[in-house]
């Protein structure tokens, strides 16, 4: 049995890798400043004598001794990122180099939850690791881009001048259950306003490109990397290839929900990335027996299901 710490536990992403890591029979720390997780998405996990959820923010630092850590803690999706962009920074840079720093005091193995937005607005496609990116220093997305570029560096370094055993995943569009309600991002809009009536807020014209994966396919390869040999940190890309549209993605919600829901076209936000697909080949290399094999449909599907039992309980 392991002793796992998780920062950002009470999110989204972390939520579903507490709960599968305990599953396989570890011991879970789920640390989390609810910044935009809820202890409801845990609160499940409550009963079991190895969960642990700790109130604490990684700008200060914290000590433990664990074996394994996987730094998730970062608001996700650009409404919150860029509601206070220099705390974004500090959690990025500061949180990092505090769990770093702990990695290296009980010589833990540490997993960093990077981001496709490290490729910014990228002018190559799909995207290999090996494309350094096209990222808008100065823009709106900056703080999130740039936190998580800064990130990537401290652990690359934290490797090379401590023995730190780091791992580095580029995260793209994931989704799925316990997506934050008001967190903006485009599945969770979509099916809540399908699930109520109200107008689908396409951005643009909508032919901006993601590549949604199923958030239970993306738990998968983060627990497969941190098994990789410490000889190989990354960073690696964990993403469904299967490219759509957002308007593509808007109409198949539409008629999953059964609602009568109009589309409303709104402004693009300044530096919307116009496409995005994850070159795949690494992590199917280094990755053992992980492949993407949750479909778009079948996974929106669950998702509704989800916010459909909120909208039962009234909490939406
Ligand atoms: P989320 O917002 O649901 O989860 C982030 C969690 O971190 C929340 O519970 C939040 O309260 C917590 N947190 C934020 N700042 C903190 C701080 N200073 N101290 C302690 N806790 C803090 O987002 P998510 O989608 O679950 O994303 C998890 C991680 O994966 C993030 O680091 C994100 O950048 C990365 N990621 C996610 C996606 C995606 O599509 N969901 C894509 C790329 C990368
Ligand atoms: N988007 C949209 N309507 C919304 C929310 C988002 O059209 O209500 C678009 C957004 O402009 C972007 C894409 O959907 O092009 C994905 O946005 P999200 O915030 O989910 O993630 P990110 O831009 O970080 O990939």
């Amino acid at each position: 049995m392991k002793r796992i710490l998780i920062t950002g536990g009470a999110g989204f992403i972390g939520s579903h890798l507490c709960e599968r890591l305990l599953k396989d029979g570890n011991e879970v720390i789920c640390l989390d400043n609810f910044y935009t997780g809820n202890k409801r998405n845990v609160i499940h996990l409550f009963g079991n004598p190895y969960f642990e959820m700790v109130r604490h923010d990684i700008i200060w630092p914290y000590f433990i001794e664990v074996d394994e850590i996987y730094n998730l803690a970062c608001p996700a999706s650009p409404v919150h990122y860029q509601q206070n962009p220099i705390k974004t920074i500090k959690t990025n840079v500061v949180g990092a180099i505090n769990m770093l720093g702990l990695a290296k005091r009980v010589g833990a193995k540490i997993l960093q939850a990077s981001t496709s937005e490290v490729y910014g607005n990228p002018d190559i496609h799909p995207q290999p690791e090996s494309y350094w990116g096209h990222v808008n220093p100065l823009g709106p997305r900056s703080c999130y881009d740039e936190g998580k570029r800064c990130a990537e560096s401290l652990f690359i370094n934290y490797r090379k001048q401590n023995d730190v055993k780091i791992k580095i995943v580029r995260i793209f569009n994931t989704y799925g259950p316990r997506m934050n309600i008001n967190d903006g991002r485009v599945v969770s809009n979509f099916i809540i306003q399908a699930l109520k009536g109200e107008n689908i807020t396409v951005f643009g014209n909508g032919l901006q490109t993601r590549s949604f994966q199923y958030v239970d396919d993306t738990v998968e390869a983060m627990i497969k990397m941190m098994q990789t040999p410490d000889e190989f940190f990354g960073p690696v890309n964990i993403g469904n290839p299967c490219e759509c549209s957002i308007i593509e993605l808007a109409k198949m919600i539409v008629e999953l929900t059964g609602s009568a829901s109009k589309i409303e076209y709104r402004p693009l936000p300044e530096d919307d990335p116009g496409q995005r697909n994850p070159d795949i080949q690494l992590a199917l290399q280094m990755l053992k027996e992980w492949t993407p094999t949750v479909k778009l449909e079948a996974g929106i599907k669950r998702t509704i299901e989800y916010y459909e039992s909120l909208l039962t309980q009234g909490l939406i």
